[in-house]
């Protein structure tokens, strides 16, 4: 078999990732209860504040920290009490120190396709939080190269197919998220590999296009070694 080139995805492709985020998130809107407004009306505000931080101060979790402060004071307004800006800063504080958990079958999967092909870590965030996670992951002795950027979007592929010379039609993109991970691969011309998680966070939600290239959908990550 050829030898392909799998850019492959790192939170919730090969550890759990936003689970942790919407584990945090419920006790944060747990701690607003007293406020008297609905879990839905909070998060909501919360959604929106994200939004505008990720555009100003992008992915990761210090700018998520700073969503769930400036949620808090804006819904409780001159009721904002110190102990729970305080509990707030805590809990990010331990989303932070979550040690990783891999998903199944991943370090045999990855041990297995190093072995045929390249792999090249391709994750986006702020880029010392997630450097951490890889390191912490200790996966990274699979992947010839560990990329942390900004965003993904088809000028990031673009760049990647540029930088490690790779020929479309042997290149892939693993990973969780239509709108960060396929659709702008495909878009690129690159073939996508859709790995499904089913607590993908709400803004990486996108209907799936279409590309030049291909599209598998697989179940887990172990189901690539039927294919690769
Ligand atoms: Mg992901």
């Amino acid at each position: 078999m050829a030898r392909h080139t799998l850019l492959i995805d790192a939170d919730d492709t090969l550890w759990e990732n936003n689970v942790f985020f919407e584990k945090t998130i419920d006790d944060f809107i747990s701690m607003l209860e007293p406020l008297g407004y609905t879990r839905e009306y909070v998060r909501h505000i919360l959604n929106e504040t994200e939004r505008r931080n990720i555009r100003q101060h992008g992915y990761g979790v210090r700018s998520f920290g700073r969503s769930l402060e400036e949620t808090y004071l804006k819904l409780a307004g001159n009721m904002a009490q110190r102990e729970i800006v305080m509990s707030v800063e805590r809990i990010v504080g331990e989303l932070e120190q979550t040690p990783p958990q891999i998903l199944d079958g991943v370090p045999e999967t990855l041990a297995y396709l190093a072995k045929h092909h390249r792999l090249i870590l391709l994750t986006k965030g702020e880029s010392a939080e997630q450097a951490a996670k890889v390191e912490r992951s200790g996966l990274q002795s699979y992947f010839d190269a560990i990329e942390i950027v900004v965003e993904k979007d088809a000028g990031t592929y673009e760049r990647m197919v540029g930088t490690f010379k790779i020929v479309k039609s042997h290149g892939w993109m693993v990973g969780n998220s239509p709108r960060s991970d396929i659709n702008p691969a495909l878009q690129s011309g690159l073939n996508a590999v859709f790995i499904p998680h089913h607590r993908t966070w709400h803004l990486e939600h996108e209907e799936l296009a279409s590309g030049a290239g291909r599209l598998l959908i697989l179940g887990a990550f172990r189901d690539l070694r039927g294919h690769f």
